[in-house]
């Protein structure tokens, strides 16, 4: 009795420890997200892993919060520990390309080895593939997207953009965040940007008080049945 009992305080110690969060987090697989009854809103990071990531994932958790990495591959190489942590605390993961390179300027083969070698990082880093494409700075064209389809993976934009690249200032990119934050949005930030890391606590606790639930951004594409080369959401004067 008495070892059961020391066995039963114990086991979970390690993993429970900090915080209640985790202790929901931690009791079994999450349910799906259904965002046909939840107000969803999708925080998209590119171009990381960035050096600001793991404050970034302290905050997340903190406010069980899920967000989708959109890695560029070379940083995947050099920081492949924050990758890791991306999977372990169930955000989502998708392929920005390699070294950033305009998809619609380069030849397919190009476009081929930068998708190809992040892919590669990503499974080495944290075991797992991403099954979803962001090309950098949103460029793509047919080609691209055929590309994609080869990869059997659907090209994911953005509703709207935090701006933070280009404010870089705390307040302007919660104000901005807030701003075009609806239902279902898809939003641009960098976690490269300090300042959009600064922000994040705040930013999370203002959008769940309005009644957000932060998800991964395939929770939000699971209604539009996205094939694999679609475009979502369309840009404009794209043309099928
Ligand atoms: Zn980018």
């Amino acid at each position: 009795m008495a070892i059961a009992a020391v066995t039963l305080t114990l086991a979970p110690a390690p993993a429970l420890a900090d915080s209640p969060t985790n202790q929901r987090a931690a009791k079994a697989a999450p349910a799906p997200v259904d965002c046909e009854q939840l107000k969803c809103i999708a925080l998209t990071f590119d171009d990381g892993p960035g050096k600001y990531a793991g404050t970034l994932l302290d905050t997340l958790k903190k406010y069980d919060a899920k967000v989708t990495f959109f890695l560029e591959g070379q940083y995947v190489k050099s920081r492949p520990a924050y990758v890791k942590r991306m999977v372990k605390e169930g955000h989502e993961l998708g392929n920005h390309s390699y070294t950033h390179p305009n998809f619609t300027t380069i030849e397919p083969g190009a476009i081929r080895s930068e998708i190809q070698k992040t892919q590669d990082a990503v499974k080495k880093a944290a075991g797992v593939e991403p099954k979803l494409l962001r090309p950098p700075y949103g460029m793509a064209d047919l080609q691209v997207s055929d590309i994609a389809a080869e990869y059997g993976m659907p090209i994911v934009l953005w509703t709207a953009g935090s701006r933070d690249w280009s404010s870089k200032n705390a307040d302007a990119i919660k104000k901005q965040t807030l701003a075009v934050a609806q239902r279902d949005g898809i939003i641009l930030m960098h976690d490269w940007v300090k300042q959009t890391v600064d922000v994040m606590p705040s930013l999370v606790k203002t959008l769940q008080s309005r009644g957000y639930t932060l998800v991964k951004v395939s929770d939000i594409l699971k209604k539009e049945n996205l094939a694999a080369g679609d475009v979502f959401p369309l840009p404009e004067g794209w043309e099928n």
